[in-house]
């Protein structure tokens, strides 16, 4: 198994390279040069998630080995989660919501968090590298903390994490400023996630930046969802998900289901993507958007452009303008074509839009959902499923909705349940008419736990009395230097 980047299928690389080096010097994403094929679901109808995570990734990662596999899995998927099935599948209102959020940080990035440290760990070893790995990332919110959380006292690994300083929640915030390890920092920066990211971005591109840091014996890797090491252990669940529903006798087994994610960088959905082309029995991909709707446009209209202001939303892990991931399904869409990815990323970082009228995106459906649909869906999941769902999973559930309404498609349906309610209680609270107004983050989970009958998440309870440790605010300008401070290489430090 070998990958190659998306925008030169020339430029090989082993999976242990592919991993260390996150994105391709070219400036492209490793993708694998040919998907695997599962031919065959009965195998995997008896294993726990352990067993199918360490199964689906010997196909991806045979180079890493059965044994190193195997401890990954293992320290990964342990008792940091605190439901024992790992990912749980709940049936309300004859959908099925596949909740992917009981990791340590209650959001889906857990799922390829937990597990991508060890892999970097495995992938240095055989790479034979003695360099300290600085991983570098920018987050929406979610990202931040469950990267923290995963590397975070790794010997040999740094991480620095820079976030919007305005742009996230109040408990994602919390939960990164009083990140605990000496290889840990923490940065929020003046912008929103496309300046954190593009800043990110620029630093990995900056060849003479990362001679300077090399010099002092640090290398470069990224925890980002373009890490090919974060996309594939999220296939895992797809097919999870999917032998539950046939040993439930929801489906028949080979019976084609409906996917529904909500995206922000397209690294769950593009997960869900190559699920359906290794054999997973899909029908439609269902991209779900909030008011940044920019890949609704590109599904419906054949336009990608990030030519507008980002929206803050209730989803902020999706205020997203350029879907990274994307570049993987533009290269897979247009029969590899490596060329036209190069020109049309080109275009997008130039003039900020480019043209797609040729593509065959059938596979998808995409649409988005406003704030008003939020919260009605958050609040008709609650009064008739008795079920609470957070802001990213709402916005997919008005998406299936508004599919289910244009189509009539029965086909049984999965949602992606991407965070714990929890996480974000202001919005969840008064979705179902709890008053927030003047009220404390916590006094506002108080009344949610009373109102719903759920306790608070303890790691999330215990955050109130966490000392901040991380001050940092920096400008993107400054964001090399802030590095370089935390570091301790480069002139002022000589
Ligand atoms: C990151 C995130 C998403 C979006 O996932 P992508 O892989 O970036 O498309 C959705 N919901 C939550 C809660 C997230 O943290």
């Amino acid at each position: 198994m070998e990958y190659f980047s998306t925008r030169n299928k020339e430029l090989k690389v082993s999976s242990s390279q592919a991993i260390l080096q996150g994105m391709s010097r070219d400036g492209g994403l490793f993708v694998p040069i040919s998907l695997p094929l599962i031919e065959d679901l009965d195998p995997l109808m008896d294993m726990d998630y352990r067993e199918m995570a360490l199964f689906i990734l010997e196909k991806f990662f045979p180079q890493l080995g059965n044994k190193n596999l195997k401890e990954a899995v293992n320290r990964a998927y342990d008792t940091k989660f605190t439901n024992e099935k790992i990912v749980d599948l709940k049936t309300i209102m004859g959908v099925n919501f596949l909740e992917l959020f009981h990791g340590p940080t209650l959001a889906f990035k857990d799922m390829a968090l937990s597990i991508l440290p060890h892999l970097l760990k495995f992938s240095k070893a055989i790479e034979g590298i003695d360099k300290e790995i600085v991983i570098l990332t920018a987050t929406s919110g979610d990202t931040g903390k469950a990267a923290l959380e995963g590397f975070a006292h790794v010997e040999g690994i740094k991480i620095i994490v820079f976030f919007p300083e305005k742009g996230v929640s109040k408990v994602q915030q919390l939960q990164m400023i009083t990140q605990e390890g000496e290889n840990t920092f923490v940065v929020g920066i003046k912008g929103n996630f496309d300046h954190a990211q593009s800043g990110v971005k620029a630093i990995f591109n900056d060849e003479n930046f990362k001679e300077e840091l090399k010099k002092d014996n640090y290398i470069l890797s990224s925890a980002n969802s373009i890490n090919i090491g974060r996309l594939i252990p999220q296939i895992v669940y797809y097919f999870y998900s999917y032998c539950q529903l046939v040993k439930r006798q929801e489906i028949i087994k080979g019976e084609k289901i409906n996917i529904v994610v909500p995206t922000g960088n397209f690294g769950n959905i593009l997960a869900a993507y190559y699920g359906k082309h290794m054999g997973l029995p899909v029908n439609k991909l269902i991209s779900a958007s909030n008011n940044n709707n920019v890949l609704t446009e590109f599904f419906n209209k054949g336009k990608y452009d990030r030519r507008r202001e980002l929206i803050l939303t209730s989803s902020p892990s999706m205020d997203i303008l350029i879907s990274s991931n994307l570049e993987r399904l533009l290269f897979q869409l247009t029969g590899e074509d490596e060329e036209l990815v190069k020109d049309k990323m080109k275009e997008l970082s130039e003039k900020g839009y480019y043209e797609t009228v040729e593509l065959d995106t059938s596979e998808f459906y995409s649409n988005y959902a406003d704030e008003e649909d939020v919260n009605r869906s958050i609040r008709d999941v609650f009064m008739e499923g008795d079920y609470l769902i957070d802001p990213h999973t709402a916005v997919a559930y008005s998406v299936y909705k508004k599919y289910k309404e244009d189509t009539k498609d029965e086909t049984k349906t999965i949602i992606a349940s991407t965070a714990s309610p929890f996480k974000f209680g202001k919005k969840v609270a008064s979705s179902i008419g709890i008053d927030i107004r003047g009220k404390d983050e916590f006094f506002i989970l108080e009344e949610l736990s009373k109102k719903t009958g759920i306790s608070i998440p303890e790691n999330i309870k215990s955050l109130k009395d966490k000392p901040i440790v991380h001050k940092n605010i920096s400008t993107k300008e400054n964001m090399k230097n802030m590095i370089k401070g935390f570091l301790r290489v480069g002139d002022i430090y000589g």
